[in-house]
């Protein structure tokens, strides 16, 4: 069993940081928020003092933050670098959603210094994290993924290797382009439908039996009562939030710029996806962009 340093136990980072204690390993634990790190200390991970307490002496650090800057600060930049106490046979594993030339430019700055940087960012929400069935998608040299791949296997149910460093967050960004275009899409479709008469489950069903199936359809439909279980069927409250895929747009957009491939599609989507937002629906699960077409 191994010793695991885990920074940022949010919404995602708390449950998986339970999953890896339920697995049998120690887990040394660590977030600016007092409430987060006393929710995985009751399950009994060690309460550390400082995200370096936590990363000294660990065999993995795992962190799990909000955005680059954040990721960069922990290790590299801020006033208290965990690169300078990390172990050189440590293995960092950042599951963060972060743009893909942050993690890039982390991990060189590791290797620089004989340290080992992997992306691992998720997909599979907070439901995912806390069954323990998130996707990886995992950037890292064979040797890297190898090492990773029976602790992510803790806290996950599929765990790829998408490619070298960088990978895993160009994968997620793919990904996440592509679920805000098929949600804005379905959701379109069906208030299309609904406006003409159609009973939006009758709808749904034919389109899920025809061509236009997909995800949306399948386990996540955008309107409410179609589907128990389901954001929409509860005010649109728990699930993804509008904020959180606002940001993995910005994050494609920079993919989409720095290569030059054109992404008109993902860009309508961020478009409608900041005008829901500006509406006051950041909050919403971003299932919620349906109201988009309906509102009066
Ligand atoms: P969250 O805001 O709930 O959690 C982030 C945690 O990081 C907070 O508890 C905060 O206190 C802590 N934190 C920030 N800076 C810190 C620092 N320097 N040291 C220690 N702790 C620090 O966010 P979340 O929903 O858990 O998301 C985390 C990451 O996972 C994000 O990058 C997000 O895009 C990604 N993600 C989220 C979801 C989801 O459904 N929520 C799904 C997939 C990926």
């Amino acid at each position: 069993m191994a010793t695991i340093g885990f920074i940022g136990l949010g919404n995602m980072g708390g449950p998986m940081a339970i999953n890896l204690l339920k697995a049998g390993h120690e887990v040394k634990a660590f977030d600016l928020s007092q409430a987060a790190l006393d929710s995985v200390a009751a399950e009994g991970g060690h309460a550390a003092a400082s995200a370096a307490e936590a990363a000294t002496g660990a065999d993995f650090v795992v962190s799990m933050l909000p955005a680059g800057v954040h990721v960069q600060g922990l290790y590299q930049t801020g006033d208290a670098p965990l690169f300078d106490v990390i172990s050189k046979d440590a293995l960092i594993i950042d599951s963060s959603t972060i743009d893909a030339a942050t993690a890039q430019s982390v991990s060189a700055a590791a290797n620089e210094r004989g340290l080992s940087f992997i992306d691992a960012p998720v997909s599979g929400g907070v439901g995912g994290a806390v069954a323990g069935t998130l996707a990886f998608m995992v950037g890292a040299t064979d040797a890297q993924f190898a090492k990773a791949k029976p602790i992510l296997d803790c806290m996950g149910k599929n765990i790829f290797h998408a490619g070298q460093s960088g990978a895993g967050q160009i994968a997620k960004a793919c990904n996440n382009m592509m679920l805000s275009i098929l949600m804005a899409g379905t959701s379109e479709a069906l208030n299309m439908g609904m406006k003409n008469g159609l009973d939006p489950a009758v709808l749904s069903e034919i389109m899920k039996q025809s061509s236009g199936n997909n995800w949306a359809l399948q386990v996540y439909n955008p309107v409410p009562g179609v589907m128990d279980g389901v954001p929409s069927s509860n005010d649109y409250k728990g699930g993804f939030q509008v904020d959180l895929m606002f940001k993995d747009l910005g994050l494609a957009m920079q993919l989409s710029q720095q290569s030059n491939s054109p992404v008109p599609m993902g860009s309508a989507a961020r478009s409608l996806f900041s005008l829901h937002k500006s509406k006051g629906n950041g909050g919403l699960d971003f299932s919620s962009v349906i109201k988009l077409y309906q509102d009066n």
